[in-house]
């Protein structure tokens, strides 16, 4: 298969780079490398550096004639989208747009798109499923939910087949502080310098931290299923406590943080966890990293 993943310099392409490495398929990334690195991109591997909005990618796609499209890149950051809401909605559906234009002009067969539990914004009931109300409270939540109705749309029109993958919270190497699922780097990095941490609230609120290898095989079955133009859930359908997640990095690390516990930040979620019973029974996803192991990689990263 001949895959074009637009965002793959960043934390999460780094995992699906190593993933699909193992595949028979032939990849090009295209990133602007705004908050990606070249160096997550192996030898071999077709580079292009270009913004998604530019205007020039028809070009690309029409060159590569690609099959399917992995698309990655975005404004990932919540409070960023609520700053500026016209820089995110520029690169979150403006830059996505461009894409699916030159998708639909090409003949590529299937996009896979990467969204995220923040377009069901504060859902009281857990575990959260596909068809749950959808009432984003960041810009972010809004402009992912928006590429989701244009996916539908396109479709509809041009029979683009997509697949839309709404990720929890999202830990591993490579990860940078300032993205979505940022709580588990800000933490191994105090941890590894051995400073202090503060929680916001009590520390009982619950996050469903999902390790991005789990995310990169989701990826690879979204290409390769026949339950087409839907979407699924990735996450582990576990609930961890912040308080819980700091005494398992702790026994990790061999170390105890010096923690102090701060007010509630305004609009945080108590609640967090995404059922993934759909992508289990429909696109065969199975967790296959417990944790504690996710985390024991993640922090070898971080003191290295
Ligand atoms: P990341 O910032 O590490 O990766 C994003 C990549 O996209 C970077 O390489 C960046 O340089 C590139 N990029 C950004 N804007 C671009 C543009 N306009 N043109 C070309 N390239 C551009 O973030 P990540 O955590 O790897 O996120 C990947 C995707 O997964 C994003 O769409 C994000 O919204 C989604 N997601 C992430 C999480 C999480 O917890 N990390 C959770 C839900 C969804």
């Amino acid at each position: 298969m001949n895959i074009l993943i637009t965002g793959g310099a960043g934390f999460i392409g780094s995992h699906i780079l190593q993933r699909f490495s193992k595949e028979d398929c032939q990849i090009t990334v295209l990133d602007n490398l705004h908050s990606g690195n070249k160096a997550n991109i192996p030898e071999g591997v077709n580079f292009i550096e270009m913004d998604i909005c530019d205007e020039r990618i028809i070009d690309v796609f029409e060159k590569n004639k690609f099959e399917a499209v992995v698309h990655l890149a975005a404004q990932t950051m919540v409070n960023a989208s609520i700053d500026d809401p016209i820089y995110d909605s520029d690169n979150n559906i403006r830059g996505t747009i461009n894409i699916l234009e030159a998708c639909s002009k090409t003949g590529v067969r299937r996009i896979v798109f990467s969204s995220t539990a923040a377009v069901y914004g504060d859902v009281s009931a857990v575990p959260v499923l596909e068809d749950f109300t959808t009432d984003p409270l960041s810009f972010y939540g809004l402009s992912k939910l928006t590429v989701e109705k244009y996916l539908k749309l396109y479709q509809k029109l041009y029979g683009l087949e997509y697949v839309i993958l709404r990720y929890a919270n999202v830990y591993g190497e490579r990860q940078g502080d300032g993205g979505e699922g940022g709580v588990i780097s800000i933490f191994m990095k105090l941890l590894a310098q051995n400073k202090a941490l503060t929680i916001h609230g009590d520390g009982k609120q619950s996050r469903d931290f999902v390790y991005a290898g789990e995310i990169a095989n989701a990826n690879w079955l979204a290409l390769n299923t026949e339950n087409i133009n839907e979407i699924y859930n990735i996450s582990t359908q576990t609930e961890t406590s912040i308080n819980e997640l700091v005494e398992t990095l702790e026994t990790i690390a061999g170390k105890k943080f010096a923690i102090t516990y701060g007010a509630p930040r305004q609009g945080d979620i108590l609640r967090s966890v995404l059922s993934n019973d759909k992508a289990r029974e429909k696109i065969g996803y199975k967790v296959e990293t417990s944790l504690a192991e996710g985390l024991r990689r993640t922090y070898q990263y971080f003191v290295k």
